[in-house]
């Protein structure tokens, strides 16, 4: 039909040029290696991210959908990476700086990396993989002397003019970023994002009633930029002209709430391992710190325990927005941003709700199948989670072997059982490889695991499914005690007794001074089933 709208392409350019626009003078700020503080506006990241493309493409002679890893901390130099390597019409390849090197030299491999922008100050652990991939160029990132073998970031960017590459219209369909995911079984699997799904993403993460970015806002994301684009904040951020502020690698709790304070951050972003260790660090010391300007703790990646959400609120006035997403889905998902609906229930009840995983976000759909297939919204039926949308992986990059993660008809199954009640509110109630099946009934680890880290002894909990001969599994609970506290088995069962059906309850507990944490921090259950799985602790 004649008269329609223009065929806008919704890409990273596009985001790029919004930021130099009409937000110029924003800040980024980034805690360098030696902890002082880097300071310049978009007005100084733009033409560096062109240049950045411009580099890549005349001087390395790198073309379309070509893959460009990095391995860094969170600074303005991944995000330029961030930027410059998509407006060049290449493919960001966000590289995990905590795997082990046979899986880096996996992954970049299979990525196809034919360029590695890399930090200096994590050189040995580049040094692992690099000679095991078949990095056509790599690229030191930092002050300090240029590693052997290595060509110097602010070198390339001076042998290009910003204008060396005239803008051209990208296809929002192209390839923009990539990301690897082991939350599957086998190898990791590479989800590639589109320019489309980026700009789209950035759009509904920044409206109300999601994580509600604006211009005012300073987002300091801890959630690191190789864990799913950093939660898409990086862009988010350029695209509303929010001032961005990153840890560099001081990712522990006191540097972090000083970074608030100082940066005055209304907007950060982490799993609960980040949180847990910062409550610890604001109950020891709640006087130190001015958090006064954090309106949003966005927390994902696994589940918010009910616990943490309430003693932010309740002991330090800081509000947690709990979401849930995945590396597949770019990640966002679902928002628990209480509706009209949740805000007239009693405060018991609304906080029962912010732990739960939320609403869909726009332009993403859920439904829930269990063995007899679609489960009702009621609430309670169990049904693993599939969804569809304008930001969900349609197949892994190159791996046929993955197809079997798709229904026929198209949507991403996720793997996580979930239950949604008749309004569409998801509950996460495990992951499917990590319910226990008693009796023929599945018994969710997270909620009792939710429940523990309630208790005030208890500071981290991990329940997982040990073999039984009778009911074919059940729940064994490890724990990790708060600093000198204490409690026994019979006063935690007693704790959990009068929140689920008496078959829920752990069978057996096991203290432990650490949970096992994955690369991006959430526990590591495969390491406890095999620690745990066939004997009691001492004997094991
Ligand atoms: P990844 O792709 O590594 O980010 O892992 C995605 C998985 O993390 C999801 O499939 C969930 O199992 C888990 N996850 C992410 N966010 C949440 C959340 N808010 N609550 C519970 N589990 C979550």
């Amino acid at each position: 039909m004649e008269g329609l709208i223009m065929d806008y392409q919704l890409n990273v350019p596009a985001i790029l040029r919004r930021a130099e626009q009409l937000f110029a003078d924003k800040e980024i700020a980034t805690r360098l290696p030696d902890r002082s503080w880097h300071r310049y506006t978009y007005a100084d990241l733009v033409p560096r991210a062109r240049r950045l493309a411009a580099a890549l493409r005349n001087e390395l002679g790198l073309v379309d959908g070509d893959r460009v890893a990095t391995f860094s901390w969170n600074h303005y130099q991944h995000l330029e990476a961030y930027i410059g390597v998509p407006v060049g019409g290449m493919v960001t390849h966000t590289l995990n700086l905590r795997l082990h090197p046979d899986d880096l030299t996996y992954i970049a491999t299979h990525g196809g990396d034919r360029v590695l922008i890399a930090d200096k100050v994590l050189w040995p652990l580049v040094e692992n993989f690099r000679g095991r991939v078949p990095f056509e160029h790599v690229i030191a990132v930092g002050d300090g002397p240029t590693p052997d073998g290595a060509i110097e970031y602010e070198d390339l960017l001076a042998s290009a003019e910003p204008d060396a590459l005239p803008d051209r219209e990208i296809d929002e369909r192209a390839a923009a970023a990539m990301c690897y995911t082991s939350g599957t079984t086998g190898r990791p699997k590479g989800a590639v994002y589109s320019h489309r799904a980026i700009a789209l993403h950035s759009l509904a993460s920044a409206m109300a009633g999601s994580l509600a970015v604006t211009e005012a806002d300073v987002v300091l994301p801890v959630v690191p930029m190789f864990h799913a684009n950093a939660w898409g904040f990086p862009f988010t951020c350029a695209f509303v002209g929010a001032k961005q502020v990153f840890p560099g690698p001081f990712l522990d709790g006191a540097s972090l709430l000083e970074a608030f304070g100082q940066e005055r951050v209304t907007i950060t972003a982490g799993v609960p391992t980040i949180w847990m260790a910062i409550l610890q660090e604001l109950d020891a010391n709640p006087d130190t710190y001015d958090v006064s300007t954090v309106r949003a703790m966005v927390v994902g990646g696994a589940a918010a325990p009910q616990a943490m959400i309430e003693a932010f609120e309740k002991r330090h006035g800081l509000r947690v927005l709990h979401a849930w997403g995945m590396t597949e889905t770019c990640p966002l998902g679902s928002i628990s941003e209480p509706t009209s609906r949740e805000r007239a229930l009693s405060e018991a009840e609304q906080y029962r709700y912010r732990a739960k995983q939320g609403l869909p976000a726009p332009f993403f759909e859920i439904r829930a199948r269990g063995a007899e297939g679609l489960v009702p919204w009621d609430g309670a039926t169990m049904g693993e989670l599939e969804v569809r949308g304008a930001w969900v992986s349609s197949s892994y990059h190159d791996s046929p072997e993955g197809a079997d993660r798709w229904t026929e008809d198209g949507w991403f199954k996720t793997g996580d059982i979930v239950t949604i009640e008749p309004h569409g509110y998801i509950e996460i109630q495990d992951r499917s490889k990590d319910l226990v099946k008693s009796g023929g009934e599945w018994i969710s680890t997270v909620a009792l695991e939710n429940a523990l880290m309630g208790h005030p002894a208890v500071a981290e909990a991990a329940v997982i499914a040990v073999p039984d001969e009778k009911w074919s599994e059940r729940p064994l609970a490890v724990v990790v005690f708060r600093e000198g506290q204490a409690a026994s088995d019979e006063e935690l069962t007693e704790f959990l007794a009068p929140q689920f059906a008496k078959w829920w309850l752990p069978d057996r507990y096991e203290v432990v001074d650490e949970i096992p944490k994955t690369a991006v921090g959430k526990f590591r259950k495969m390491a406890l089933r095999e620690r745990f799985a066939t004997q009691p602790a001492e004997t094991a």
